[in-house]
């Protein structure tokens, strides 16, 4: 509440079964309500100082404020009962026959200046394909086409009207990784907002989840295709079309919207029941949901949609000072923005995209105005030139197979030999006129393979993701150019200062709020996203744990039993003294701990070496009489059977060890509470391979941004984030109890353990003796089972 009101940046961490989501949700809707009970009297702090206006200047302004406010609470008040009203007469009234009725009407009627000057519709299948000739320059024509391939469509007037009314309105975004973890928070908010008092002057929010295409789609021949790209590609074809024509859509219409809309607008509906109802009223639940967003006060949403700017714009969420954004799991952020700014593609796409563009050009080469023609055959000649690229240096031997290249992109440019391009301009030509889009639509109209005989589409997408990233600041980002024999070239944008695009939303809006169970070390956000923000404008809050100290045992394990020093770094963790005592402490570990023991390794490479070695062993066979044995599967498919096997051997069977990998497929995301797992051991310090270049250009970016800061410890508060996040698994719920074992003796050195989550650090052992650490682990356990 304190950082909303104050407009500050919070860092919020809540340990897994504090209560966290449902202070969030208190915490916001508590703000919500305050704000429409001030309705605005109360000026925003700090502003009666800054202030030299005479008293009777800032009443009035405050009235007017007030007046403003009010009104707007009224508008969006009643809207809302408008809406549930026409929602509970659809639900008697309406019925598919209606629909199809007033969706024949539609057809008929002209949709005046949305499609008259669209050239997709032609008496020849190809002009479908054609490029318009609108000036791509001016700036008002430049998104034309775009608006009518990537936006709503038709009924735009009344978004803008919605737009208007809602725009000053109070919203609260919630971001997280994943839609199961969306649908865990719209839970939380549903029982929330039905115990709290809501009135017409202080509304219940509406809530929305957003979701992609490939989440709502109901037109089966589109959601069946392969991946969310191509489900995007053929929704946006076909309502690019007249709806109610034979090429559009069936559930693309603007009654479908507007009831969907007025449902979400009156319902908190998870994404199931929206994808039912859209079924039912044959209405698209995606363009329903879009539709909804401008009254909807409490998003839940994935990152990408708020991140990621061209996702933000098409989505028309609105940001300003009335705004609050939550982003949970946070330690997650920094990889998903360089992720979404980053990307790669190679030759062989490259040359894909290259035939596709020429049977493009030569197919319409008459009938293109002289700049479309221009600047086709400008994109030609980059593509060209990085195919002449690849080639000039594929004559190169590689070392080691493989050669690497780092390159500003004015560099790159320049070493391509089209410096002389504008690249900005190129890739607004590519933007304004889809030509992705429309260079898939016509080769795959003509069923056209490249030379090889591969499918050019594949490629078109990555290589035009490449050139828009070109954009990029070039100070704060580099291309990576990989050369292999076998697979060609790799360009690689690599994207060494994504928080930009945050800073853009920090600035817009009220508050952002990170949470997370630990974000731990925090200097990791705080560089790599806050770094530009005053320490004053950061609010951290760390909060302890709900169990008692005596339901969890975190020791750092130095020595194996027969006290050989326990530390895995890259020069001795092939050591067979060193595998033979880990398997003797597992071994003894095993003996005394109940029910399920997850061991976490640094990397599959080292898991699988370190395992092929015991099993060999006669170690293994005595393990294997301790508890039953899984293994992290590399292959996703595989992972439930694992998983099911495993919780078997734990509550069926004698138990069972479970070793996996950090930062692998269940280091996060899967919980081992309570049996599953009462013992986490982490084996070494998972550091990231600093011979990477990719993170050797990262870290000299932020050692030239941070000086203070040494390369040293950036490399440690990476590993320790990957540390934290694995040993989150173990405490789940308030009566969960269990052990962590940190197994290398450079865990206990202060400047590695101070890293460590403060609810766990503060009950830390470091003894030097493993005799301590197993009559230890017998007694806590033992405990227990008398409590039992
Ligand atoms: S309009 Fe909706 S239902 Fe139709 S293809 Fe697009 S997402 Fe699917």
């Amino acid at each position: 509440m304190n950082v909303i009101e104050t407009g500050t940046i919070g860092i919020l961490e809540s340990p897994t079964g504090t209560g966290k989501s449902l202070s969030i949700v208190c915490g916001v809707l508590t703000w919500l309500r305050q704000y429409y009970e001030r309705n605005g009297i109360e000026k925003e702090k700090g502003t009666n100082e800054e202030t030299d206006e005479p008293a009777w200047v800032t009443e009035f302004e405050d009235s007017l404020k007030k007046n403003q406010t009010e009104k707007a609470v009224e508008r969006f008040a009643r809207r809302r009962s408008l809406r549930q009203h026409r929602t509970l007469l659809n639900r008697v009234e309406r019925s598919k026959t209606i629909l199809e009725t007033s969706s024949n009407k539609k057809h008929k009627r002209s949709h005046s200046g949305n499609f008259q000057d669209n050239k997709l519709v032609g008496a020849d299948p190809d002009d479908e394909w054609l490029l318009s000739d609108t000036v791509f320059k001016d700036t008002s024509i430049l998104s034309s086409e775009k608006e009518q391939l990537l936006t709503l469509g038709s009924g735009n007037e009344e978004m803008s009207e919605e737009e208007d009314e809602c725009k000053e309105l109070p919203r609260i975004y919630y971001c997280s990784r994943t839609h199961s973890q969306l649908l865990q928070f719209q839970e939380e908010v549903k029982r929330t907002i039905a115990n709290m008092q809501w009135s017409e002057k202080v509304p219940r929010p509406s809530v929305l989840i957003l979701s992609s295409r490939k989440n709502l789609c109901i037109n089966e021949k589109v959601s069946s295709l392969s991946n969310a790209n191509l489900i995007n590609e053929r929704c946006m074809e076909l309502t690019s079309k007249e709806p109610g024509s034979p090429g559009c859509c069936p559930y693309y219409h603007l009654e479908g919207q507007r009831i969907l809309r007025d449902h979400l607008s009156s319902e908190i509906v998870d994404i199931e029941e929206l994808v039912n109802l859209g079924k039912e009223r044959r209405a698209c639940p995606y363009y329903g949901m879009k539709r909804a967003i401008k009254s909807s006060q409490f998003i839940l949403l994935p990152y990408q949609s708020l991140l990621h700017k061209p996702t933000r714009e098409s989505l028309r969420l609105p940001l300003h000072s009335n705004c609050i954004v939550i982003f949970d799991e946070a330690h997650h952020v920094v990889d998903a923005l360089n992720d979404m700014y980053g990307a790669e593609t190679n030759t062989q796409q490259i040359q894909s995209c290259l035939f596709g563009l020429k049977r493009y050009i030569d197919c319409y080469e008459t009938r293109l105005s002289s700049l479309n023609l221009f600047m086709l055959r400008q994109f030609h000649s980059f593509l060209e030139s990085l195919v002449q690229f690849s080639s000039l240096h594929l004559k190169i031997p590689p070392i080691d197979g493989e050669t690497q290249n780092v390159f500003t992109v004015e560099d790159f440019v320049t070493r391509l030999g089209i410096d002389n391009l504008n690249i900005f301009k190129l890739n607004e030509f590519l933007e304004s006129k889809c030509l992705h889009l429309k260079l898939i639509g016509l080769l795959k109209s003509r069923i056209l393979s490249d030379s090889n005989g591969t499918d050019p589409c594949q490629g078109i997408h990555a290589v035009f993701h490449f050139v828009q990233t070109l954009k990029q600041p070039y100070s704060k980002s580099r291309i990576i150019v990989k050369f292999r024999k076998d697979i060609g070239c790799t360009f690689k944008m690599l994207v060494l200062h994504a928080a930009n695009n945050l800073t853009e939303i920090i600035s817009l809006v009220r508050s952002v709020v990170f949470v997370g169970g630990t974000l731990e070390p925090l200097r990791d956000i705080k560089l790599r996203l806050l770094g530009t923000f005053e320490d004053s404008h950061i609010v951290h809050c760390s909060f302890d744990h709900v169990i008692p100290d005596s339901h969890i045992l975190p020791i750092i394990v130095s020595r194996g039993p027969t006290r050989v020093p326990l530390e895995f770094t890259y020069a001795t963790r092939e050591s067979e003294i060193l595998i033979h005592e880990l398997g003797r402490m597992l071994l003894n570990i095993c003996r005394v701990v109940p029910g399920g023991v997850v061991v976490f390794f640094s990397s599959y490479s080292y898991c699988s070496y370190a395992l092929n070695y015991l099993q060999q062993k006669d170690i293994w066979k005595l393990l294997l009489r301790q508890k039953a044995i899984f293994k992290e599967p590399q292959e996703s498919l595989e992972l439930n059977n694992v998983l099911d096997n495993y919780k078997k051997a734990v509550y069926e069977q004698q138990g069972g060890i479970l070793f996996a990998v950090i930062g692998g497929k269940l280091s996060e995301g899967i919980n081992f509470q309570d049996d599953l797992g009462r013992c986490i051991i982490v084996v070494g310090m998972p550091f990231p391979n600093h011979l990477s270049i990719e993170l050797q250009e990262s870290i000299n970016y932020i050692t030239g941004m941070f000086p203070s800061v040494s390369s040293k410890e950036i490399l440690e508060d990476m590993c320790m984030k990957l540390v934290n996040q694995t040993i989150g698994r173990t405490i789940r719920h308030i009566s969960d109890y269990g052990a962590v074992l940190l197994v290398d003796q450079r865990f206990a050195r202060p400047a590695i353990s101070n890293k460590l989550p403060k609810w766990l650090r503060r009950r830390l052992a470091f003894p030097d003796d493993f005799g301590w650490v197993l009559s230890s682990l017998a007694e806590f356990f033992r405990n227990f089972r008398k409590r039992v």
